[in-house]
């Protein structure tokens, strides 16, 4: 399997959100805020090639930026262009070429990426030959309604999964992981009830980027959503405060980045601004503290 990190969007979260209970002096720290309190993030996501040749992302990012006003590019610190589609054109691939994408979930800056909606009503896909893999807890969330989830999934953002062709939508069930050869997805809840952390292992697995030498050979990646998003959210309260189930976040950190840290596996962080993975080491102190990154 090869994988190669891109960044699909870039925009600016607030700091004290993406860091919850964290205090201001410390989390500036980790990512120096602007005059507003903004910090930078980026939407990493990964292409994978299957050993058959399969082409597919985890994750899309934010989304064409054609479909925000000047107001929400401005509140969002997004610019015009979009830089997925310039990473895909770099490397040759047609977003037709696209076979699979799988989400972590739903929220806007993950799934956005997905297609859009005109302003007549018509839907239009981004990877129109790919099916499109989401947790089936997380579809029945987002698809929900609740009013208790206030803004999480904007209409949309889901108006072209919702109007995808059904073999083009498969919604993954706990019971049944395994979506792809190497391709697991097992929900860790936390973010959000039906997030999922994307597991990739495989006996070759080769990480196109100009650092790979250096980071050394990994045999699994664990592609961590929101769950742990920068490298600066290892420590178990490091979470954001959009986590609807920031228990489960934690409990999510204290099973996973224990093993994480034994058997070789890169943590691919989705938010962060300097870095797309590390390799990470459990630290007294620290709980746990990154030995090897790959910078983006
Ligand atoms: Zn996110």
């Amino acid at each position: 399997m090869k994988v190669t990190p891109l960044i699909a969007s870039r925009f600016t979260s607030d700091g004290g959100s993406m860091f919850g209970l964290v205090p201001k002096p410390i989390w500036a720290n980790c990512i120096p805020p602007n005059d507003r309190n903004g910090i930078p993030q980026n939407a990493n996501v990964l292409l994978v090639e299957l050993n058959d040749g399969r082409l597919g992302l985890l994750d899309t990012g934010c989304g064409d930026p054609t479909l925000f006003s000047d107001k929400e590019l401005g509140l969002h610190g997004m610019t015009r262009d979009w830089p997925l589609m310039d990473a895909l054109r770099q490397l040759g691939h047609a977003p037709e070429a696209i076979d699979f994408v799988i989400l972590t979930h739903l929220h806007w800056d993950h799934a956005g990426g997905i297609g859009l909606v005109s302003s007549d009503g018509d839907v239009s896909w981004t990877f129109p030959n790919a099916v499109h893999y989401a947790h089936e807890q997380e579809w029945t969330d987002a698809t929900s309604g609740d009013p208790l989830l206030y803004k999480s999934y904007p209409a949309d953002t889901l108006a072209p999964l919702k109007q995808l062709p059904a073999d083009h939508l498969h919604l993954v069930q706990d019971a049944q992981p395994n979506i792809l050869p190497g391709i697991r997805m097992l929900r860790s809840s936390g973010h959000t009830r039906g997030h999922c952390v994307i597991h990739l292992e495989d006996d070759a697995l080769h990480i196109r980027h100009p650092s790979a030498e250096t980071f050394g050979e990994v045999r699994h990646l664990m592609f961590t959503g929101d769950v742990c998003p920068t490298q600066h959210h290892l420590r178990m309260v490091f979470q954001t405060a959009y986590d609807t189930y920031p228990l489960d976040t934690r409990r999510w950190k204290r099973e996973w980045l224990p093993r994480a840290a034994r058997e070789n596996t890169a943590i691919f962080f989705d938010h962060d601004p300097t870095a797309f993975a590390a390799k990470i080491q459990a630290d007294e102190r620290k709980e746990f503290v990154v030995v090897n990154t790959l910078a983006n």
